[in-house]
């Protein structure tokens, strides 16, 4: 991504000569794939991810983690839809992965290509999703996991952590010096590194997600894709694949991404503005998973938001709770708060004229809202407390009827 050079089946490191900086892009013989699957090849296979094992970098035959990730259901939201102003809104709930977000896509690639390279120990930094999928992908093929995660990283993602029995750090510091620590100890002890803005493989598990709405949705593939951004992972992989299911011809038209950050994180929405590359910058949100200041992935990041004619844009932490609340109230989907961000954005670029509000629009809700019960609960507020009395309960719902006159 950075001097153009290409390699052959460096599958699991950046570019040699740039280091970190220098990200490499899987491509494959997408003329080989598009006479290995058509819909109806794919209709007779598992419901997983790996029903695109053809785009997928894994050697014939790879053992994969035992763990079901992907095809996560795609579902109407019309009421949502009048909340965030457009014609109509599907919303893509990756909360249904195995624990519980988007990550899983590219932590089953992560395992697979570790167990074809014969690693015993996978590592990874995270503000939390990226840990608890390799973590549990790992364990289920009895994988030792060694985790790094910010002291911030709420509590039931630790939580899974440890369940699934993965050694965990927790680093005195912000997300982006967590992840300068594991890339020294990958680099020190020979782990196999799950860091997806470094190891080009996992933005191939991330790309399932483009791949499915391409193929669950076909003809009626919406006009904008909304998603959140932390590292910019996320957005360029389900980009790269909608681009390569169009090339499948799968698809007639492409969708135009809109990337979304928390205001108190917004190097990509700055660069994106003003026209340049990234310059990291803070980060502070409540919005954990998207909290980076320094995103390892900025530029397919950018490049997808570019290729796609589409938008970056920065929405406020009170937007983000007010999303968590308005997808469970309107569309029975609880997310994480940056599992809703794309949503509050959606919003924000209707009120702001960037999405016309006769488009239709999918909104990818990242991870689950039960991974940060404290910002549901901040978001959603609190019950009322009654004696076991038909009196007090009479009189609670006299006082707070169920619809107001
Ligand atoms: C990691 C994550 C994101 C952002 O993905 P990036 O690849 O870092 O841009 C968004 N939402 C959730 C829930 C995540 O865990």
């Amino acid at each position: 991504m950075r001097c153009g050079a290409r390699y052959r089946r460096r599958l699991d490191d950046p570019c040699p000569r740039c280091g970190p900086e220098g990200v490499l892009d899987v491509e494959f013989d997408l003329a080989a794939a598009r006479r290995a699957i058509n819909p109806r090849v794919l209709a007779g296979r598992a419901r997983d991810q790996w029903r695109y094992r053809e785009l997928l970098p894994l050697p014939a035959g790879a053992r994969v983690a035992r763990v079901q990730v992907g095809w996560t259901p795609i579902e109407d939201a019309p009421r949502l839809a009048g909340w965030a102003g457009v014609r109509s809104l599907r919303l893509k709930d990756e909360g249904r992965n195995p624990t519980a977000s988007f990550k899983d896509r590219a932590s089953g690639v992560g395992v697979a290509r570790a167990l074809a390279r014969r690693a015993r120990v996978v590592a990874c930094a995270s503000t939390g999703n990226a840990a608890s999928s390799l973590a549990g992908a790992a364990a289920s093929v009895g994988l030792t996991s060694v985790i790094f995660v910010p002291e911030s990283a709420p509590e039931p993602k630790v939580a899974q952590l440890l369940v699934f029995g993965a050694r965990v750090v927790r680093v005195k510091g912000s997300y982006d010096e967590t992840w300068e620590l594991c890339q020294r100890a990958c680099a020190a002890y020979g782990w196999y590194n799950r860091n997806a803005a470094v190891n080009p493989s996992l933005v191939e598990g991330k790309k399932t997600c483009g791949l499915e709405i391409a193929e669950q949705l076909g003809p009626e593939v919406p006009d904008w894709v909304a998603v959140s951004v932390g590292d910019g992972c996320t957005i360029a992989g389900t980009w790269k694949g909608l681009r390569e299911m169009r090339a499948l011809n799968f698809i007639e038209r492409l969708p135009r991404m809109l990337g979304v950050q928390a205001e108190g994180a917004r190097p990509l929405v700055d660069a994106f503005e003003q026209m340049r590359d990234l310059r990291p910058g803070p980060a502070r949100t409540l919005a954990d998973s998207i909290c980076v200041g320094h995103p390892r992935n900025w530029r397919k990041a950018l490049r997808a938001v570019r290729e796609s004619g589409g938008a970056f844009v920065a929405v406020s932490d009170e937007a983000i709770l007010e999303a968590m609340r308005e997808a469970g109230r309107l569309a029975g989907v609880f997310g994480e708060p940056a599992g809703v961000a794309g949503l509050a954005g959606l919003r924000k670029a209707v009120a702001e004229g960037i999405v016309p509000s006769r488009d239709r629009a999918l909104a990818v809700v990242t991870g689950s809202g039960l991974k940060d019960v404290k910002s549901a609960m901040r978001a959603a507020g609190q019950p009322v407390t009654l004696r076991p009395d038909d009196a007090e309960l009479a009189a609670y719902l006299k006082d707070r009827p169920l619809w107001a006159t």
